[in-house]
C-alpha cells in the first residue's frame, strides 16, 4: 500500500511540470496551520477578461498553473490575479476552517467557494470597500468554509490592486486562529503602546527642555506610527471602517509626511548644517519635492504616486545614513547611536524581504522583521538624541575656548548657591577677577597670542581650584570662581595665590589679574546680584589701586 503510495508520488513528481493543477489539501484530522502556498494555482489575466460567469469553463481552469516560485509576490501589476485550491474533508466530521490572506493593503479581494458545480459561497472584499464586507472583521482577510465530511470544495481567489500585489493564503482550524490572533494583538499593542510611551516621554522632555530636536523626534513617532497604523490595516478596521477611499489616500499622506519629519529631525539631531552644507541642502530639496507630492495626492491619488514615493522613501534612506556616516567621521558622539539604529533598521527590513521573496522561511524574527527592526530603531534614535541634547547643554553651559562653565552657568550656580548660603552659620566667597591692561596686550602681541593668554589663565585657574570651588569665564577677560562653604580667609588665600600664579605660570612676559573677593555669611547681602556687585566693587577698587593685586570687599568700598 506504501508502496504504491510512494510510486504514485514519484510519478506525480515526474509529470508535475506537465501538471497545471496543484494538488488538492485533504484534511483529516483538524488542521492547526497550513500554509497553502504548495496547493495553489495561480493564472494572470492582464485584461480582466474572466469573471464569476467562467468559473466552471474548463478553458478557464486550463489557464490556471501551479505556482512555480515560492510565494505569490507579483510587484506593481495591473492584471488580475486569480488563485485557485481545493480542499477535501476525508474526516467523518464537519470541518469549519479558515482561510486567511495575509496582506491587509489589496484593493480589490473576491472569492468563490464551489462545492462540485454548485457555488456555496462568495465575498467580495477588499481594502477599497467598506469594512463591512469582511467576512470576518479583522485587518487581514478571513474567509470562513465548512465543509461536510467527504466533500471536496474549490475556492477561486482574484486579486486587483494598485499596490504591491502579495498574496499570502494560510489555512486555520477554526478554534486554531484565535491563539495565532492573540499573539499577534499582543505583539502589535506592545509595539504602537511603546510608540505611544515614547511620543508622552519626549512631550515631556520637549516641555522641560526646549530643544527644537526633541519636537521634530516627536513629530516623527507620530506620523511613522499612525502610518504603521494604517500600513497594518489597524486604522482602516478602527479609525475609518466605512471610508475606504479615506484610508487609502491616508497612506502615501502619513508615509509623505513621516519622510519629511525624519529628515528635518535626523538633520536637527546631527547638526548637519555646520557639518555638510550640501546634505542640508539636499534634505531641503527632498523636503520640498514630499511637500509637492503631499499636495498631489488627493489630486493623482495612490495608484500613480505609489512607484514615485518608493524611489523618494529610497532617496531618503541615502540621505539619511549619508548625514550619519558624515556626522561620524566628523567625531559627533551621536552619531554612532544614530548608525546603529539605521542599522538595525535596515537589518530588519532585510529580514523582512528576504522572507518576501521566499529566501529566507517564515518566522517569527523574518515576519515581524520590519517591526522589530524599527522598534530597535526608536530605541537607539533615542539613544542619540540622549547623547546629543547633553551635548548641546554642555555646550550652552560652557566656554568653547577655554573650557570653562560659562557666564549662563554662572549665572545659575550664584543663584543656587546663594540660596544654600542663607541657612545660618553657612558661608559663601566669590571672586571676581580681570586681566589688566588686556587690551593693549592684544593690541600689542596680536588677538590670537590674547587668546592663547586666556586659554592658560584658565588652565591655572582649573590646576588651583579644589571642589567645591568653580572657575567660570564670566566675560572676554573676567573670570569668577565660586566658592561654597568657604570662608573669607580662605577666600583671600586662594585669591593670592591665583593671582601669584597667573603672573608666573602664564608663558607670557607681563600678564597680570585683579580680583575682587567678597564673602558671606550669617545672611548678608539680599540677593546674588547684589553680593556679585559687592565683588566687582571690590575688583574695580583694586584696578584703580594699582592692579595686580587682590583687594576685600568692605562696607564702603
Ligand atoms: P583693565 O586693566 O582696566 O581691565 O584694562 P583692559 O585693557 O583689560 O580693559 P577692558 O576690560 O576694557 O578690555 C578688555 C579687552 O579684552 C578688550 C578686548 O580686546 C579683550 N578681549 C575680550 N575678550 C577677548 C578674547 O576672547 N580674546 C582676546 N584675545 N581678547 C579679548
Ligand atoms: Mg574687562
Ligand atoms: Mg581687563
Amino acid at each position: 500500500m506504501k508502496l504504491t503510495k510512494a510510486f504514485f508520488w514519484v510519478v506525480l513528481l515526474c509529470i508535475s511540470p506537465l501538471v497545471h493543477a496543484a494538488p488538492g489539501l485533504e484534511l483529516e484530522a483538524l488542521p492547526t496551520k497550513v500554509d497553502l502556498t504548495p496547493y495553489l494555482a495561480v493564472m494572470e489575466d492582464p485584461d480582466s477578461q474572466f469573471g464569476e460567469k467562467d468559473l466552471q469553463d474548463e478553458a478557464f481552469n486550463a489557464r490556471f498553473k501551479r505556482l512555480d516560485a515560492g510565494t505569490a509576490n507579483y510587484g506593481f501589476s495591473t492584471s488580475d490575479w486569480w488563485v485557485r485550491f481545493s480542499l477535501t474533508n476525508n474526516d467523518a466530521d464537519l470541518h469549519n476552517v479558515i482561510v486567511k490572506l495575509d496582506y491587509p493593503l489589496l484593493d480589490h479581494v473576491e472569492v468563490w467557494v464551489f462545492s462540485g458545480d454548485e457555488l456555496v459561497r462568495s465575498w467580495k472584499t477588499g481594502n477599497r470597500h467598506p469594512f463591512t464586507t469582511r467576512a470576518i472583521e479583522h485587518r487581514d482577510f478571513l474567509f470562513p468554509l465548512s465543509l461536510m465530511p467527504e466533500e471536496e470544495q474549490t475556492v477561486y481567489v482574484r486579486v486587483r490592486s494598485k499596490g504591491p500585489i502579495n498574496i499570502g493564503l494560510s489555512l486555520f482550524g477554526d478554534r486554531t486562529l484565535v491563539p495565532e490572533i492573540e499573539l499577534e494583538y499582543l505583539i502589535f499593542g506592545a509595539y504602537f503602546g511603546g510608540f505611544m510611551l515614547l511620543a508622552l516621554c519626549i512631550s515631556l522632555l520637549y516641555l522641560m527642555d526646549r530643544q527644537v530636536a526633541l519636537l521634530y523626534y516627536l513629530t516623527y513617532i507620530i506620523s511613522y506610527s499612525s502610518y504603521m497604523l494604517a500600513f497594518n490595516g489597524f486604522a482602516f478596521q478602527y479609525l475609518w471602517p466605512e471610508a475606504p477611499e479615506f484610508g487609502q489616500l491616508s497612506r502615501p499622506v502619513l508615509l509623505t509626511l513621516s519622510i519629511i519629519f525624519l529628515l528635518q529631525f535626523c538633520r536637527s539631531l546631527l547638526g548637519i548644517r555646520k557639518l555638510s552644507y550640501f546634505l542640508y541642502r539636499a534634505v531641503t530639496l527632498l523636503q520640498l519635492v514630499l511637500g509637492g507630492v503631499l499636495l498631489a495626492v488627493p489630486v493623482l491619488g495612490y495608484g500613480i504616486l505609489v512607484k514615485p514615493l518608493a524611489v523618494f522613501l529610497l532617496l531618503a534612506l541615502v540621505l539619511v545614513i549619508s548625514m550619519g556616516v558624515v556626522a561620524h567621521l566628523r567625531g559627533e558622539a551621536a552619531a554612532r547611536y544614530y548608525l546603529w539604529a539605521w542599522s538595525v533598521f535596515l537589518g530588519g527590513l532585510l529580514l523582512y524581504l528576504l522572507k518576501v521573496f521566499a529566501i529566507l522561511p517564515h518566522n517569527f524574527i523574518t515576519h515581524y522583521g520590519f517591526q522589530v527592526g524599527s522598534f530597535f530603531e526608536f530605541v537607539f534614535l533615542s539613544v542619540a538624541l540622549g547623547v546629543r541634547v547633553r551635548e548641546l547643554r554642555i555646550q550652552s553651559n560652557y566656554d568653547g575656548l577655554t573650557g570653562l562653565a560659562n557666564r549662563r552657568h554662572f549665572d545659575e550656580e550664584l543663584e543656587e548657591e546663594f540660596q544654600v548660603s542663607d541657612r545660618p552659620e553657612a558661608e559663601l566667597s566669590l571672586l571676581v577677577m580681570d586681566v589688566d591692561h588686556f587690551k593693549d596686550f592684544n593690541d600689542r602681541h596680536g588677538h590670537a597670542v590674547g587668546d592663547r593668554v586666556l586659554i592658560e589663565l584658565a588652565l591655572v585657574l582649573k590646576k588651583q581650584i579644589r571642589r567645591p570651588g568653580v572657575a567660570f569665564r564670566y566675560g572676554g577677560e573676567e573670570f569668577a570662581v565660586l566658592l561654597p562653604r568657604t570662608g573669607l580667609e580662605e577666600a583671600c588665600v586662594l585669591a593670592e595665590r591665583l593671582r601669584e600664579r597667573a603672573s608666573e605660570d602664564v608663558p607670557f612676559e607681563g600678564v597680570t589679574i585683579s580680583i575682587g573677593v567678597v564673602s558671606r555669611q550669617d545672611g548678608e547681602f539680599s540677593d546674588a546680584a547684589e553680593f556679585f556687585d559687592a565683588g566687582d566693587k571690590a575688583l574695580y577698587h583694586a584696578k584703580n589701586t594699582g592692579r595686580n593685586r587682590v583687594t576685600v570687599f568692605h562696607d564702603g568700598v
